[in-house]
This record gives structure tokens, C-alpha cells and sequence, in this order.
């Protein structure tokens, strides 16, 4: 599904991913783990388009996103991206901000936008809040929400760039939950995550990231057990 060879991405002289290669299959779940600047986020970024590549390939289902000739708008709708802050429209219900995508991107109609939008609130759990506005949401409520919102646009990956991150603790569970319930189902997910719990529980594969370089990936048991790399094992003694 993902297939990541040699990629670098600088910001003018700061070099921040140096040579990433990464392959993912179809329906597993990879959890990105690492410190504060270690280029998780510019990598996520890189695999919808979002950061232009400096050099090295990008295949999403074969098709090289460095071609010049890509259709941006027809990744992005195939690889669905949740961010740590939720970027929802104020002046829009949440049944507006889930069938805007739809409606404006892949022209459906707006009776059968809402329609198919009705399981997707049901599987985020917030079929009773269809129409009232994010200021009335919690944190966690409005995280369900955008989540609900990528997935409307019948993506085939979701990357996820600490989802969890900005929540009240006791928020966290129903997003967590939301997202464990996708893996089972069987979708491609990335998940830059601190949620130590759930990489393990959930993720196929881990990776550790430090400096722009993948300094280690393997089985959750083996990462978090018995990492081969004092990096990790120095990374984790932190955050565990
Ligand atoms: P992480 O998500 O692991 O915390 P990031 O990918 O956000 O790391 O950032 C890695 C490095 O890239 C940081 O040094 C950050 O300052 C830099 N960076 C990220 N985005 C930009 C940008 N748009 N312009 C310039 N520098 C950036
Ligand atoms: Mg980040």
C-alpha cells in the first residue's frame, strides 16, 4: 500500500528526514514512535502531499507521488490524515463538516453525502450530534469527528499524527477505542502516537524514529521487551 524508498526532506538547510525507507502492507497497523522533532510528522506529511519531497520516492498503491503529474486531490482522498489538532469548521454542523469533503471534492450529492455519513457517525458514536456545531463537542467528541470526516471520503490509508495528543486524559479511551475498532476492520493505518498501550495492543509493526532516520522497527513485543537499539531503549525508559 505504502512503499517508501530513500526519502529525504529538508527545510532549507535542515535536513529532517535523512533516507527513510518503509514499506506497508495492506490492513496493518504501523505505530511511529520517537521524540519531539524527529521528523514523524514531516514523514506522515510527505505520504498525502502535504510536504513536497526533496528527493527519494513516495509509491501509494504503485503510483509514485513525485510525479509531476499526480493528482493531488485524488491522493488526499485516497490517504485520509487526522491531526493532532482538529481543523473542524466552526460555522458548520458536524454533518456539514463530514459531507463537505464529498460534496465539494468528489461532487455527490448532498442527500447521498448525509446518507453515507449516517454509519460514519455511528461509528464514531456520535449519531445524536449530527447537527450541532464543534463548540458544543469535547475534545474527544470533536477528534471522533474529524476522524469520521477522513473517512468519508472512502479513503484507503489513514495516517494519524498524535490524534490523542491534545485530549484530557479521560477523553482519550474513545478515540483510541474508535481508531482500534478501524484496525479491525481491516484498514491501512500510520499512527504517530505516545500511546505506548496502544502501539503495543494495536500495532502490527513499531517504528522509532530519532533524527530522520528509522532507527529501529519490529513487533511491538520486541520493541517494547527488548529493543536492539540503545536509542530506543533510552527513548522508552522516558516515556514508559
Ligand atoms: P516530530 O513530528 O517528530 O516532532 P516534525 O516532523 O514536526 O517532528 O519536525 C522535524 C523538524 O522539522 C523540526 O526541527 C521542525 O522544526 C522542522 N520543520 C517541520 N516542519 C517545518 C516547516 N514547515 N518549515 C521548517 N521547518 C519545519
Ligand atoms: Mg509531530
Amino acid at each position: 500500500m505504502i512503499s517508501v524508498r530513500d526519502l529525504h526532506k529538508s527545510f532549507g538547510d535542515n535536513e529532517v528526514l535523512k533516507g527513510i525507507d518503509l514499506e506497508v502492507s495492506a490492513q496493518e497497523v504501523v505505530c511511529v514512535i520517537g521524540p519531539s522533532g524527529s521528523g514523524k510528522s514531516t514523514l506522515l506529511r510527505c505520504l498525502n502531499l502535504l510536504e513536497e519531497v526533496t528527493s527519494g520516492d513516495v509509491f501509494i498503491e504503485g503510483k509514485n507521488l513525485t510525479d509531476p503529474k499526480v493528482d493531488i486531490n485524488e491522493v488526499r482522498s485516497r490517504v485520509g490524515m487526522v491531526f493532532q489538532h482538529f481543523n473542524l469548521f466552526p460555522h458548520m454542523t458536524v454533518l456539514e463538516n463530514i459531507t463537505l469533503g464529498p460534496k465539494k471534492i468528489k461532487g455527490v450529492k448532498k442527500a447521498q453525502a448525509e446518507k453515507e455519513a449516517e454509519p460514519l457517525l455511528a461509528k464514531v458514536g456520535l449519531s445524536d450530534k449530527a447537527n450541532v456545531y464543534p463548540d458544543s463537542l469535547s475534545g474527544g467528541q470533536k477528534q471522533r469527528v474529524a476522524i469520521a470526516r477522513s473517512l468519508a471520503m472512502n479513503p484507503k490509508i489513514m495516517l494519524f499524527d498524535e490524534p490523542t495528543s491534545a485530549l484530557d486524559p479521560e477523553l482519550v479511551g474513545d478515540v483510541l477505542a474508535v481508531m482500534k475498532d478501524l484496525a479491525k476492520e481491516g484498514m491501512t493505518m500510520v499512527v504517530v502516537t505516545h500511546e505506548m498501550g496502544f502501539a503495543r495492543e494495536v500495532g502490527d509493526r513499531v517504528i522509532f524514529m530519532d533524527e530522520g532516520i528509522i532507527m529501529e522497527e519490529n513487533v511491538p513485543a520486541k520493541i517494547f521487551g527488548e529493543p536492539d537499539n540503545p536509542r530506543t531503549r533510552e527513548f522508552l525508559s522516558k516515556v514508559l
